[in-house]
């Protein structure tokens, strides 16, 4: 990213909210469980499957939180109903954590349940690096108690992230989209990419399923590597991408034979992912900048 881009990212808390809504539609299904469905049908006609994520976190009650779970029963059944290939993806901000972790892994038991009722999967999105040992924790007593359909997610930007591999047995990996201090967080993107593929490397030794989250050309070149050293099938790995995020790249890993699962968001809660997305998005100081010389009815 030029110095440019990354100027506009650190303002983009200040674009108005109708123009990031705008900007970020491609990123989000809509706002209803239809909206969901119908994108996650058109993925699967083109042989990818997807994991869809109700939008929400760190809600402010008990009740809000249950609302969520809530949520996602529903999306399981809606998956069942439909025949869709699809599982869920859950925060456990949005599961109540902030307010009571105790709470948020009832409501996650709750949700990982119905999933497993229904022959489906869950997998815990990992946010800041506050709720890393939580997550870690709640993701390591469910799997203990015997619930298999869990998986979490590790993110490589993390310092830590090395160590926290032992025994995990199916596990996301991303570079991390949360803003983290020095301390404890690489900033440099060749350390990220370096933790990442070490991360990747490590899981494969122990025998992990892993998720490969990322657009980035270098590390799925060195995914694909890996994949055909060690003879990987999808019953080893899948590939994961975010809906909205260098479809045609997927479309070549479908064709080549690789699993590929979308990130599915939807529902009305979409501000805060929708920054998340417009931070990483090479294009966006261009989008912004023509928006606002449009907006001011300048040719451009
Ligand atoms: C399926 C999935 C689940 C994820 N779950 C989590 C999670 O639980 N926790 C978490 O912290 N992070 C999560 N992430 C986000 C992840 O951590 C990264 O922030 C994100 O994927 C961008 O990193 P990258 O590896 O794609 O590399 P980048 O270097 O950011 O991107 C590589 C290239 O992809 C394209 N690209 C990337 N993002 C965009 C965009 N928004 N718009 C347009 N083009 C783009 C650009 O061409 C860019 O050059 C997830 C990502 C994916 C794909």
């Amino acid at each position: 990213m030029s110095v440019f881009d990354k100027a506009i990212t650190q303002v983009l808390p200040a674009v108005p909210r109708p123009l990031v809504r705008r900007l970020a539609a491609p990123y989000i299904a809509g706002p209803k469980l239809d909206d969901a469905v119908r994108v996650v049908r058109r993925l699967n006609d083109e042989g990818k499957t997807a994991t869809i994520d109700v939008l929400g976190e760190e809600v402010g009650s008990a009740d809000e939180a249950g609302e969520i779970a809530a949520a996602y029963r529903s999306v399981l059944a809606r998956i069942d109903d439909e025949g869709l290939d699809a599982n869920v993806s859950v925060k456990l901000t949005g599961l109540g954590l902030e307010l009571d972790e105790g709470l948020a892994r009832a409501n996650l038991e709750d949700v990982v349940d119905r999933a497993n009722k229904l022959g489906n999967f869950v997998r815990i999105d990992m946010e800041d690096s506050s709720t890393t040992d939580a997550a870690l924790r709640i993701y390591a007593e469910l799997r203990a108690s015997g619930r298999s359909n869990l998986g979490v997610v590790l993110q490589a930007h993390l310092r830590r992230t090395l160590s926290d591999v032992p025994g995990l047995d199916n596990v996301r990996l991303c570079k991390g989209i949360y803003v983290e201090p020095l301390s404890v967080a690489f900033h440099d993107p060749d350390e990220i990419r370096g933790s990442f593929l070490a991360t990747l490397d490590a899981l494969l030794d122990q025998g992990s399923y892993v998720g490969i989250a990322t657009h980035d050309e270098l590390l799925i070149g060195e995914a694909l590597r890996r994949i055909a050293a060690r003879g990987l099938t999808p019953e080893h790995v899948e590939f994961q991408m975010l809906l909205g995020v260098r479809a045609h790249r997927g479309d070549e890993l479908v064709r080549a034979g690789h699993r590929l699962r979308v990130y599915v968001p939807f529902g009305t809660h979409w501000y805060e992912y929708s920054i998340r997305r417009l931070q990483e998005n090479p294009k966006i100081a261009g989008y912004v900048a023509a928006d606002t010389l449009r907006r001011f009815k300048i040719p451009i």
